[in-house]
């Protein structure tokens, strides 16, 4: 008999080739297995446009509702896109959408596997980053400056009352952009590493410019120390867990050096461009899971990677193509096992820790994909297509 879920998991499909594998994975590893209980939302940007993105909101708000979600890789449009899908308009990121609605801090972990050594020698345990997800350049207001004059932060009180800031004195034209962020969005970040960091037992980083950005960054610093001591201090000690605050590129510097095993947080940018960078030198793309924790306890697993445009283009033309499932696979392991743990189903949360065994062991074991064969050591016989991966996994599992 199939394993029987309580409540549904919100279930959210995007774009592309990992649309492609999506339909894949549930056919293939879960469908066969689980009695998949899913509320079902179409954020494909055909679907987006068809219901002017109305559909990323509600699908948020579902996550918020529900606590546990998964999502594929959407297309984030463009002038391009427009045009290749014949859009109404240009839709923010559905991902920008569900974090502002989430509030949340994503967390980036790889997937180790013993054939691929990480691109960093000294590397030993997997780097988890901790990207805040509100605000900063992703909630900025710009402005083009058509020539000579002078640009200026204004704040206007709710009580009335003015502060005034001098940005720049223009002889010419040039731009200018306005970020911000919010002490409780801060805080929230700050409070999700911790409690990360006690479940997962790592050591806490947290890097900044507070040298430069005095006060930006310098709150940034102030209010993570302010809930490090106040609220996770003791819980910390006892755990045996470190904190530090130290400058980004410091710890830029510290994280090559190091051997990894660190929970590194870092503010939205630096957290988008840093896990990249993790991603890509501990082997591939499509090793990268993550996970969107928010404040009210909602969770959200995905793929780091995008919806892998390219293959899907060699896929419509017919073309086998050797796309890797493991972080999309990973997505669903780690929602399931959320909704087991919520829901105190053991048989499912077990399934879900042997789902990720099977994957690790065919990869062990030779069975890969494209992207780990040109990493692997040895490298394996002969590169699986996605879907004799796929099958590869699916008959260890039976
Ligand atoms: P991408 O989809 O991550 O792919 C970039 C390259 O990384 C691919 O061309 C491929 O390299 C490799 N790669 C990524 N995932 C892989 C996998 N599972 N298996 C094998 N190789 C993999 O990034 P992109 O091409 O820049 O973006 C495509 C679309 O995705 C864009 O429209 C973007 O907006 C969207 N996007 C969505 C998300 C999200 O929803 N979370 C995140 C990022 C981007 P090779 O070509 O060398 O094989
Ligand atoms: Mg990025």
């Amino acid at each position: 008999m199939p394993i029987q879920m309580k409540t549904p998991l919100v279930e959210i499909d995007g774009d592309e080739m990992t649309r492609v594998l999506w339909a894949l994975i549930k056919e293939k590893l879960l469908v066969p297995f689980v009695d998949l209980k899913t509320e079902y939302y179409d954020l494909s940007l055909p679907n987006r446009d068809a219901t002017n993105d109305e559909v990323s909101a509600r699908s948020a708000e579902a996550i918020l509702k529900y606590g546990v979600g998964v999502k594929c890789a959407t297309i984030t449009s463009n002038e391009a896109r427009k045009e290749e899908y014949g859009l109404k308009a240009l839709y923010p990121s559905p991902n920008a959408t569900i974090r502002a609605i989430l509030d949340g801090t994503v967390f980036r972990k790889p997937i180790a596997v013993s054939r691929v050594a990480p691109g960093v020698s000294t590397w030993k345990k997997p780097i988890v980053i901790g990207r805040h997800a509100y605000g900063d350049v992703y909630r900025a207001a710009e402005m083009e400056v058509p020539g000579a004059g002078r640009v200026e932060l204004v704040y206007t009180a709710a009580d009335g009352g003015e502060k005034r800031e001098t940005v720049a004195v223009f002889t010419g034209p040039g731009i200018v952009q306005g970020i911000h962020n919010y002490d409780a969005s801060i805080r929230s970040f700050a409070r999700a590493c911790f409690l990360y960091a006690l479940e997962e037992k790592l050591p806490v980083w947290f890097s900044a410019k507070d040298t430069i950005s005095k006060i930006y960054d310098g709150r940034f610093k102030a209010i993570f120390n302010e809930v490090y001591e106040s609220e996770f201090k003791e819980k910390c000690e006892e755990a045996g867990i470190t904190y530090f605050y130290t400058l980004i590129d410091d710890a830029v510097a510290r994280v090559v050096k190091g051997e990894g095993g660190i929970l590194w947080a870092c503010k939205n940018y630096d957290g988008d461009v840093m896990s990249d960078m993790i991603a890509s030198a501990a082997g591939s793309l499509a090793m990268m899971t993550s996970v969107l924790v928010s404040p009210s306890g909602a969770f959200e697993y995905e793929a780091a990677h995008g919806t892998v445009q390219q293959h899907y283009y060699r896929w419509r033309k017919g073309e086998k193509t050797s796309t890797n499932p493991a972080a999309l696979i990973f997505a669903w392991t780690g929602a399931l096992a959320k909704r087991a743990e919520i829901d105190a189903l053991p048989e499912l949360a077990a399934f879900a820790r042997r789902l990720e065994r099977a994957l690790l062991a065919a990869i062990d074991a030779g069975e890969m994909t494209g992207d780990l064969a040109k990493l692997a050591d040895p490298a394996p016989e002969k590169v699986l297509d996605s879907r004799e991966f796929l099958d590869a996994i699916a008959s260890r599992l039976a």
